[in-house]
């Protein structure tokens, strides 16, 4: 949602990233204000999750130009570890698996440290238990995945419930969620649609990477960025996701051609 009274969280600027030595993000301009959801769509290999992973530190990639700052710090003086404490989260497209280390476990202290590092109480291991129950409702996980190595074995489904539950512990600033519809079927993806509906606040943003115009049914978009060769090349409002959908992504790179050359 739009408010009056928003701050800028996130303010991207001519962002340029390159993997092994390859340019993938060639000039990203981005403004994110709390209260607001902003969906980022293009077709594969556009470079979404370039995109998300920078913004998380992910080490393979290399920032080779432009500014990112988030709550007016620049976000590369972050650590990743730093990013996640000042209110950062990643949802990955692929969740890793860390078989030997329980959920509980995992998320425990992924809480804890977040709990720390606000000046609150932290939780002990009985009182995290009845807490993140309580948040696994929500998502209408069964509280069996709690004993369970993280991700080990879970389906793509199953994983993304992990992630949105880590989401719904931690509470950040902004939630960054990299493709958390693919692989889920029709009620897994209202579950967790209606439990992202219920994290957003006034306070906190959400940028979510789709490239199915379906996820927008569920949670609805502010904004509508449409990306293509390491660039955001459009930005519209929701409307532009429902032109995607019918039209496809090609009009826009033909329409953005046109437009540079006039
Ligand atoms: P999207 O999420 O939009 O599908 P990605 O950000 O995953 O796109 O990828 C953008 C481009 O960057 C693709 O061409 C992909 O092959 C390339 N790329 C991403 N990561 C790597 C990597 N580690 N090594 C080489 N190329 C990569
Ligand atoms: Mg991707």
């Amino acid at each position: 949602m739009i408010y009056q009274d928003s701050k800028t969280l996130l303010d991207v600027h001519g962002l340029r990233a390159s993997v092994n030595g390859i340019e993938i993000l060639k000039g990203i301009n981005l403004t994110v204000r709390s209260g607001e959801v902003h969906a980022i769509m293009g077709t594969n290999g556009s470079g979404k999750s370039t995109f998300a992973k920078v913004l998380a530190g992910h080490n393979a990639y290399k920032v080779t130009g432009g500014s990112v700052t988030f709550e007016g710090n620049n976000l590369f003086d972050l650590e990743p570890e730093e990013r996640a404490r000042a209110g950062v989260f990643l949802a990955f497209q692929y969740p890793i698996e860390i078989p030997g280390v329980a959920n509980s476990h995992f998320l425990r202290l992924a809480y804890n440290t977040t709990q720390a590092q606000r000046g609150k109480d932290e939780l002990d291991p009985l009182e995290f238990e009845d807490f993140v129950r309580e948040k696994m409702k929500l998502l209408e996980m069964n509280p069996d995945f709690l004993d369970r190595g993280v991700n080990e074995g879970f389906s793509g489904g199953e994983k993304k419930r992990n992630e949105i539950l880590q989401m719904a512990l931690l509470e950040p600033k902004l939630a960054i969620l990299d493709e958390t519809d693919s692989g889920l079927d029709i009620d897994a993806l209202r579950i967790v649609t209606k439990g992202v509906n219920q994290l957003a606040t006034k306070d906190n943003a959400i940028i979510l990477v789709t490239h199915y115009q379906r996820l927008l049914n569920y949670i609805e978009p502010d904004y509508v960025h449409v990306m293509a060769g390491g660039r955001i090349i459009k930005t519209g409002g929701k409307e532009l996701a429902l032109d995607l959908e019918t039209r496809g992504y090609d009009w826009v790179s033909i329409e953005q051609r046109a437009a540079a050359r006039a």
